[in-house]
């Protein structure tokens, strides 16, 4: 399959929805579910590595794609909500198939990460307001605000109350 970016705000809704239909998700999904429901689709292996912060100061997260597999690595010393939305960001990359970084500096020493024939994906600290102003000639930013996209509703099938008398309680 070979990856073309949205071109406009509507494409890119339904391009993220195809996705998750394409995921096959479970109703009840946890996030070991979704890493193994992109694994599927993707045909890559994912492995997803906790790793230290020294150097790290401008990135969360980062891939590292090869033709079969897919290796995240996040932050260790983040919060555990916001790991686990990295997490769920760069496997959402992984499911649409996305390769070549823009917000990674060449000098970066995530590339330290990075063995040859591997591709880096990284997610920065700041994440540009995609909802809006997204211009669809940047091919970068366009990837990114489909995994933003993709991600938030992954999150909200994880988080969403498990039972409809949780639900209740938020009125
Ligand atoms: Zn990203």
């Amino acid at each position: 399959m070979t990856y073309t970016a949205s071109r406009n705000q509507h494409e890119l809704r339904s391009r993220v929805e195809a996705q998750l239909r394409r995921l096959k998700l479970p109703a009840e999904a946890e996030l070991t579910d979704i890493v193994e429901c992109v694994a599927h689709a993707s045909g890559r292996r994912i492995v997803v590595e906790p790793v230290g912060d020294r150097d790290w100061e401008n990135i969360t997260g980062l891939v590292l794609l090869t033709a079969d597999s897919a290796k995240i690595l996040v932050r260790k010393s983040d919060p555990r909500w916001y790991q686990f939305h990295t997490v769920l960001h760069e496997l959402s990359h992984v499911a649409f198939g996305h390769t070549g970084c823009t917000t990674l500096p060449i000098k970066h020493p995530g590339h330290e990460h990075a063995r040859a024939g591997q591709t880096v994906l990284a997610r920065g600290i700041a994440t540009p307001d995609f909802e809006e102003d997204l211009d669809f000639n940047e091919t970068g930013l366009v990837m990114e605000a489909e995994a933003e996209k993709l991600s938030q509703m992954l999150s909200r099938l994880v988080l969403r109350p498990r039972h409809g008398r949780d639900e209740a309680v938020f009125g």
